[in-house]
């Protein structure tokens, strides 16, 4: 195989087709650009779905990993390893919460999260039978488990009934959610900004008051912040801007900055269901993982990254609001920081494709929302350019139909 098209022909052989790739191979990225095989540059919106928040090729980046590989890929959870250790040191640390369980994915987090607070329960009444509320549109991953409380009909096609018992609640209607709790509900799932649903921000009032009612009955609250969290949404927790605090919190995408790692995270109360046998993974916070996570950590810091996406964040969100008042197609605009959409009145991917051939990565959430989840180290320039190129992407659709 020496040419693009043979890839793209062979991988339609070989991978099993649960996707409708876009008709490139991609091979190396630098900042926050890609090139395929071809050297075509695109300029990346997408960071392959909010994960790659570091950019491409960070040279710090890459050499923690490479030391860590000299060091020690993997040695299994049977033993202690340093870069585990102090990537949930650092972990807790930030978020004030108590002990973090890593995964090998978002949806290993929420499996775990869900299993958390399944064990809380049954520790106080073993006699129930416990089920989740969950949101409508929310997303939470492809398990049996995730899938039971992911509120989208598409997602569970083909495979209901689903693993867990859930029951599902307007996203931020509190009164509805209320409505749902029984003496069977063990815990309460939300994102903290809905993604694939379409860039829904919480209502701090839903949360507040999912707060206060968790408390009130002694169940979980869950908060996803698989794809909001990370600095994404111009705090490191999303949740860190309602000054509203999880029992459990699910990490993964921005985490390992493109190492596959994930991370459920307990607070004081849900600290101590699961104990020795409850749950296990063999790679979960392997020492590359690990070391990844941990560098991911301190690159934050030193960069200073989460006060430059608010920065940056707020000049995406203006020029965003310009580009709204200038198409009358475009009908909403929501989000914060570096995760923000914009709903049109017809389906987005004509325009994706369109900016893909201009050079530009977008990614949609829903039919007709194009979402924007760069890599955290875009600059105003990229903003820009990015801007320019969906100009021109829009305007030449929007002449096709
Ligand atoms: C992506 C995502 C997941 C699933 O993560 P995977 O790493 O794909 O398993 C779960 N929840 C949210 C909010 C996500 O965006």
């Amino acid at each position: 195989m020496n040419n693009m098209q043979e890839y793209m022909e062979t991988a339609e052989k070989v991978i099993l087709k649960t996707y409708n790739r876009f008709p490139m191979v991609l091979e190396k990225g630098e900042g926050v650009c890609l090139y395929d095989m071809e050297g075509k540059r695109y300029l990346d919106f997408g960071a392959g779905i909010a994960v790659s928040a570091l950019g491409y090729s960070n040279r710090e980046f890459k050499e923690a990993l490479k030391d860590q590989i000299d060091l020690l890929i993997h040695t299994s959870n049977l033993y202690y390893n340093k870069p585990a250790v102090e990537a949930a040191k650092k972990i807790t640390e930030a978020s004030g919460m108590e002990k973090v369980f890593f995964t090998n994915s978002g949806t290993e987090a929420i499996e775990g999260a869900l299993k958390a607070a399944r064990k809380y329960a049954y520790l106080k009444d073993p006699s129930k039978e416990y089920e989740f509320i969950a949101m409508d549109h929310s997303f939470h991953g492809r398990s049996q488990g995730a899938l039971s409380v992911t509120g989208n009909a598409h997602y569970q096609e083909g495979f209901v009934p689903v693993g867990m018992r859930a029951v599902f609640a307007e996203f931020n209607n509190l009164e509805q959610v209320v409505s749902r709790i029984t003496d069977r509900t063990c815990g309460i799932i939300c994102e903290v900004v809905q993604g694939e649903g379409g860039i829904y921000p919480a209502d701090p009032a839903f949360l507040t008051g999912l707060r206060k009612i968790c408390d009130e009955k002694d169940i979980l609250l869950i908060f996803d912040e698989v794809q909001c969290g990370m600095g994404r949404c111009g705090s490191l927790f999303a949740h860190d801007l309602y000054g509203v605090k999880p029992d459990v919190m699910a990490l993964a995408k921005g985490l390992g900055c493109g190492v596959p790692v994930g991370a459920f995270v307990v607070g004081k109360k849900a600290d101590g269901a699961l104990v020795p046998g409850d749950h296990g993974t063999t790679y979960g916070g392997n020492p590359f993982a690990a070391a990844a996570v941990s560098k991911v950590f301190d690159l934050f810091e030193s960069m200073n990254l989460v006060s430059h996406v608010k920065e940056v964040g707020d000049y995406l969100y203006d020029k965003l609001e310009e580009l709204k008042d200038s198409f009358p197609l475009i009908t909403d605009h929501r989000g914060m920081g570096l995760m923000q959409g914009l709903e049109f009145d017809l389906p987005v991917g004509p325009i994706v494709k369109e900016a893909l051939s201009r050079g530009l990565l977008l990614i949609s959430a829903g039919a007709n929302v194009i979402r924007f989840v760069p890599p955290l180290v875009i600059t105003e320039k990229d903003v820009d350019e990015m801007i320019s190129i969906l100009k021109e992407a829009i305007i030449e659709q929007s002449a096709v139909s």
